[in-house]
């Protein structure tokens, strides 16, 4: 069974899935979903734009009908019964509108995953398939004004009356779906103690939603505070244990964000395409701009870093599929539930990775576009206000970034993970002997990625292992080394997914297997060197004197980073992406 975190700790297998091995089911659904995001989605949004939630209604049924709502959800409960790659696929075709992305998150993340992993069979059957055929629209109601990353200081409270029932009161606020949802997943405190979550129609007496919010992007997606005025809630409709909300919670903001992830690789292919096209047709000085060297390593960035993103997003699905597969109950919300907490450190990277990313990509686009850009006639002024929130919802980077260690770390001391023998190997191995050069002259460019690659996981390794030995118990509070180690940890995940990808893509004799090999090269060389950045500081910021200086030596000869042409390889990659007008890899 795959460990979440494993990539760091050991060499783990070599078989990673990819978008390359995506199979024919896939890649029909993946067809589908693009098709009806082009033919339906896209036109609609102006529409939307103007708050026609009706038109977002339809739009969520029709994609009900197409299946594409409950691809990963069992066909007992209207679902396809397809695995995570599908739904992945799916999120990746949606984020090309972002805020029909996220109307339909909402629903198919935030509002089916609280009821199929925690409800009870009578919850079940009694919603999901209502909602998976979109004939209900799902919210999810957890911020307040006064807690938005501190969650569980909600104030929203839940009274049981004598018969059973319960009585809600407490406004939520900044829910997406609000002004049209039917359901809610409302999170309350029993008697103002107890967090804990309930299933919340908006016939209920007592429910009502605010006005819509303005804001700086998703203008096409309902956004709303959701009132509850001693609202009555059957008893049936409590969801999993009183007090035990924050496990509900914490398990639907996994999937939340390891499905964000799947729409800025949406999204951002999007913009690589346009930017692409643009750059084409916009001519100054007498050619067109996507002959400047300066624009051209533009659209080569760009796409090295969706790949980097797009390689850890599917290695990741590609455990958690294992995972799911390898349970003795597949079709079960719990096992899903399991396989998504497991996943916890790998989710939190990539919601972190990933907006940051699609956040460059439409930027770049933006400036690709010169003034263009920066009018609403073009698409790319749109895009670039969409991706911003995407930082800011699902739990902020911030916050992510905190779990990343600190989830790490908690399991280390578990000992589930081995982590604390495994710091200490890489540390004893480092004192003494010097490790393999990853430039010995005999090996290709994606075998000395690997090789970096390796040296990243130990970077990581020896920095987390240093900042236990010499914070201990502070180490939780010391937020700056927190980051600069959560930073490390995506560093060294996004070069072992891309070497291991472009590895992949030469033994399958694929046939952009060179390309591949230049956007990996590109990874692991700047990841390399912006991980060496990360753990200087680090160093510096913790260890003094010797101890610093040993450190530092260390370091030296850990990381590595061999000198390569990432200018020439960068041309390579412009070269493909302009001759094709889009982002060459992926499903
Ligand atoms: C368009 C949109 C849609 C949304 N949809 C939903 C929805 O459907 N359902 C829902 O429940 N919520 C939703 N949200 C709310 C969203 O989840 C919150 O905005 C988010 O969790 C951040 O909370 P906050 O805004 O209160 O920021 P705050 O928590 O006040 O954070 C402000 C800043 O402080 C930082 N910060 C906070 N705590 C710490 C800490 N301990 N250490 C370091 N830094 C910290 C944050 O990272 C951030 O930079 C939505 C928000 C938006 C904008």
């Amino acid at each position: 069974m795959p460990q979440g975190a494993e990539w760091l700790i050991r060499e783990t297998a070599d078989d990673v899935f990819t978008p390359e091995r995506l199979s024919e089911e896939h890649r029909l659904i993946a067809r589908t979903a693009q098709e009806f995001v082009a033919n339906e989605v896209a036109p609609a949004l102006p529409e939307m734009e103007k708050k026609n939630w009706a038109v977002a209604r339809k739009l969520v049924e029709r994609a009900g009908e197409l299946g594409l709502i409950g691809v990963d959800v069992p066909e007992s409960l209207g679902g396809v019964s397809l695995d995570k790659a599908a739904a992945i696929v799916v999120g990746e075709a949606v984020g090309e509108v972002a805020s029909f992305a996220t109307t339909f998150g909402a629903q198919t993340g935030l509002a089916i995953i609280p009821i199929f992993c925690f409800g009870t069979p009578a919850q079940q059957q009694q919603y999901l398939p209502r909602i998976v055929s979109g004939e209900l629209i799902g919210a999810y109601c957890l911020s307040e004004s006064g807690s938005g990353s501190d969650a569980l200081a909600a104030h929203a409270k839940a009274v049981r009356h004598a018969d059973g029932s319960w009585r809600l009161s407490g406004e939520k606020l900044w829910i997406t779906n609000g002004g049209f949802a039917d359901l809610f997943i409302v999170f309350a405190k029993v008697d103002g103690e107890h967090f804990s979550a309930f299933i919340v129609e908006r016939g209920f007496p007592g429910v009502s939603n605010g006005k819509e919010e303005h804001k700086m992007g998703l203008r096409g997606s309902s956004t709303t505070p959701i009132v509850l005025q001693d609202a009555k809630v059957p008893a049936a409709n409590l969801i999993g244990e009183i007090g035990k909300g924050h496990k509900i919670a914490f398990n639907v903001l996994n999937y939340g964000r390891f499905k964000l992830a799947a729409m800025c690789t949406g999204g951002a292919r999007g913009a690589i395409g346009e930017a692409a096209r643009y750059a084409l047709g916009r001519r100054q000085f007498g050619q067109p701009i996507a002959s400047f060297g300066a624009i051209r390593f533009k659209l080569a960035e760009m796409t090295t870093r969706l790949y980097a993103v797009e390689s850890m997003l599917f290695r990741t699905t590609g455990l958690i599929d294992r995972a799911i597969a390898a349970s003795a109950h597949p079709e079960d919300g719990a096992t899903a539930a399991a396989a998504l907490e497991e996943f916890a450190i790998e989710a939190s990277l990539l919601k972190v990775a990933s907006s940051e990313m699609v956040d460059f990509v439409v930027d770049e686009n933006v400036q690709i576009h010169g003034g263009n850009g920066f009018v609403a006639d073009y698409p790319a002024e749109r895009r670039y206000r969409d991706a911003r929130v995407n930082r800011i919802f699902e739990g902020t980077n911030e916050i992510n970034r905190l779990i990343l260690p600190g989830t790490l770390i908690k399991r280390g001391m578990k000992g589930t993970l081995g982590l604390v023998a495994a710091a200490k190997a890489v540390r004893d191995e480092l004192m003494a002997i010097a490790p393999q050069d990853p430039q010995s002259a005999d090996a290709d460019h994606v075998t000395v990625a690997g090789r970096v690659a390796t040296s990243l996981r130990k970077t990581v390794l020896m920095s987390l292992g240093l900042a236990m030995e010499t914070l201990g118990e502070r180490l939780p509070h010391e937020q700056e080394t927190l980051m600069s180690l959560a930073d490390l940890m995506i560093d060294a995940f996004a070069a072992d997914s891309a070497a291991r990808r472009a590895a992949q893509a030469s033994s399958m004799s694929h046939p952009l297997a060179a390309l591949h090999a230049d956007a990996a090269v590109v990874i692991v060389h700047d990841a390399g060197l912006h991980a060496e950045a990360t753990a200087r500081t680090l160093f510096g910021s913790m260890l003094d004197g010797d101890a610093q200086r040993t450190a530092l030596a260390a370091l030296r000869r850990v990381l590595k980073v061999p000198p390569v042409n990432t200018v020439a390889a960068r041309r390579r990659l412009a070269d493909t992406i302009t001759s094709r007008r889009a982002y060459p890899f992926g499903a």
